[in-house]
């Protein structure tokens, strides 16, 4: 048992970027988003993502595995990480 979070994350007003997660930091689980893009992007879901390890889809990151987003071209459908 530790005496930490699993995951923060601060949602502010105004932000340089839509959203920020730290990549399967265990030190830092930290997550940013702007509350526009978390309202409305998914964008604090996105961050959770990277958070716990998951990756942009295959042809935005060198990520082999299976922990990563899916952009489908034919039906310009997407999950929440590509
Ligand atoms: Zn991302």
């Amino acid at each position: 048992m530790h005496s930490t979070a699993d995951l923060v994350h601060l949602i502010n007003v105004e932000y340089h970027y839509c959203g920020l997660g730290s990549y399967m930091s265990t030190s830092y689980p930290i997550a940013v988003s702007e509350k526009w893009c978390a309202e409305a992007d998914y964008t604090a879901q996105h961050e959770w993502g990277h958070n716990l390890g998951a990756t942009h889809d295959p042809a935005a990151s060198s990520n082999e595995g299976y922990n990563h987003g899916y952009l489908m071209p034919e039906t310009k459908k997407r999950t929440v990480m590509a």
